[in-house]
């Protein structure tokens, strides 16, 4: 019998905002521990939360870019269980009215494009830390209240590659639309995943067990290829399986029963009564609808139309959003949107691969690369200088025309100069000057390149042939 897998993911993505979800403490990282605390955020009985509009407006947006209905009226939930790192002894979340209904993302597999339909987006509150030191433990409120939203796909993935897919497209909407970081080395994405199998063709899925709390998308391709084979091989040896949760050991390897629904928590839900419903009326959505950026999708397809790049560049630049952004900036402030596409997906994306970094840490600007791609248009410079301009404002940053004056590399345009070296050529090869006077056209080229050479490489070409016809006679 052949089985198939059926994936549903829970992602948790860190928002965006200055503050905490339901308190004015700070969200910034790497904080010595329990520094950015307050009451609410420490749980501390009677504290009273209140609603950070920003995280309520992220998620909106982040809704209307999944393409979700947005809920008008949504409300919150207390989640009712205990842990170390959750001391009110529930978490503030969204039960039965999330604020972002059904949506989707594209995503591309070896069949063709196929779309992963979302069930929901709701907020809620991230808890704090548990740290292991060698004889104790120790526990950093600094995380606690950060705003999250838990974004739930259908059961619509079938394979390990499709949720990394899935997950990479994800990220990038959300990048696009300003609402997170991605961090993913900060912990800002976090997934669950939900893995089944059954016979291929059979209506109804198998059992479900739960992966918790992957922080890494090559760890989810892992960990889904390894539970897959684990439910497979289980039900070839006549075996079943039961519904529980299991935990990813990212060194050895494989996934390990933590719990199984016997021991699942009943979180009875009831509705959080020190906080308001959220009411969005249709002007404020319509209002934030209007603020939404251009997806990389028809990003791409402008990038092709409005700068007339070949389809495969335009989706290369278009898949990051600050090279996009980079590239049109450059394009726009030197107008040779070709040549700046070229320096963009030869040297810049090797420089970037090479050093591993992104284009915002590089001390290149973009006005930086339109003036050089104007040095070589107006031919103050070749290729192979440019480069080496290039290769400065790799490093350096900097101006590029300063570069060039305060180098001298500038090409040689003074007829003068360039007559020198054309008689130096000549007289050092008069067997090719021959031959071209008498006729052989492509001598010629062998006596540009001695002129180029004499020049170190500086000499204006076109300038250096026009020379030597002149002085080989005949003017033609
Ligand atoms: P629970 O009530 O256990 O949280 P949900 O129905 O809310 O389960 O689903 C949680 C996630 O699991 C969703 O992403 C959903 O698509 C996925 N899911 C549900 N049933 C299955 C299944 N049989 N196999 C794989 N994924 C599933
Ligand atoms: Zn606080
Ligand atoms: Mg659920």
């Amino acid at each position: 019998m052949n089985y198939v897998a059926t994936i549903g993911l829970e992602t948790h993505v860190q928002l965006r905002t200055r503050s905490k979800i339901f308190c004015g403490c700070s969200t910034a990282f790497g904080a010595e521990p329990n520094t950015h605390v307050c009451p609410v955020c420490l749980g501390l009985p009677g504290a009273m939360p209140v609603l950070n509009r920003e995280a309520v407006r992220l998620t909106v947006i982040s809704g209307l870019l999944l393409g979700c209905r947005i809920n008008g009226s949504s409300k919150f939930d207390r989640k009712n269980y205990y842990y170390p790192d959750m001391p009110k002894n529930y978490q503030i979340s969204q039960y039965d009215r999330p604020l972002c209904l059904g949506g989707g993302v594209e995503i591309r597999t070896g069949a063709g494009p196929k779309t992963v339909h979302l069930t929901r987006i709701h907020l809620e509150e991230d808890v704090a830390k548990n740290l292991h030191f060698d004889r104790s433990s120790g526990i950093d409120f600094n995380r606690a209240g950060t705003p999250l939203m838990e974004i739930v796909t259908e059961p619509d993935l079938s394979t390990a590659d499709e949720a990394f897919e899935y997950l990479q497209a994800l990220k990038q909407i959300l990048l696009y639309g300003g609402v997170s970081d991605c961090n993913l080395e900060e912990g800002n994405v976090r997934c669950d995943l939900n893995v089944s199998v059954r016979p291929e063709g059979s209506p109804t899925l198998g059992v479900k067990v739960e992966i918790k709390n992957m922080n890494t998308f090559k760890g989810v391709h892992r960990a889904l290829t390894y539970e897959i084979r684990r439910q497979i091989d289980v039900k070839l040896r006549g075996g079943s399986l039961v519904q529980e949760t299991r935990r990813w050991d990212d060194e050895a390897g494989v996934t390990e029963s933590m719990r199984t629904k016997e021991q699942a928590h009943d979180y009875r839900y009831f509705p959080e009564p020190d906080l308001m419903p959220v009411v969005l009326d249709e002007a404020t959505i319509e209002a934030w609808r209007a603020t939404l950026p251009e997806l990389p999708a028809a990003r791409c397809e402008r990038f092709v139309r409005e700068y007339g790049l070949p389809e495969y560049d335009a989706g290369v630049l278009t898949a990051d959003k600050a090279l996009a952004d980079f590239f049109e900036s450059a394009a726009k402030a030197s107008g040779n949107f070709k040549a700046v596409s070229n320096w963009i997906m030869t040297d810049v994306m090797r420089v970037l691969s090479e050093r591993g970094v992104a284009i915002a840490s590089l001390p290149l600007t973009a006005a930086a690369l339109a003036g050089l791609v104007a040095l070589v248009d107006r031919k103050t410079v070749n290729m192979p200088t440019a480069k080496e301009v290039f290769a400065e404002l790799i490093d350096k940053g900097g101006d590029p025309d300063e570069i060039v004056k305060r180098r001298g590399l500038g090409q040689v345009s003074d007829a003068g100069a360039i007559e020198g070296f054309a008689d130096q050529a000549i007289a050092a090869h008069p067997g090719p000057a021959a031959e071209f006077r008498a006729g052989k056209a492509p001598a010629l080229q062998f006596l540009i390149g001695q002129v180029m050479k004499l020049s170190r490489g500086k000499a204006n070409p076109q300038l250096a042939a026009d020379v030597l016809r002149r002085r080989l006679g005949g003017g033609t």
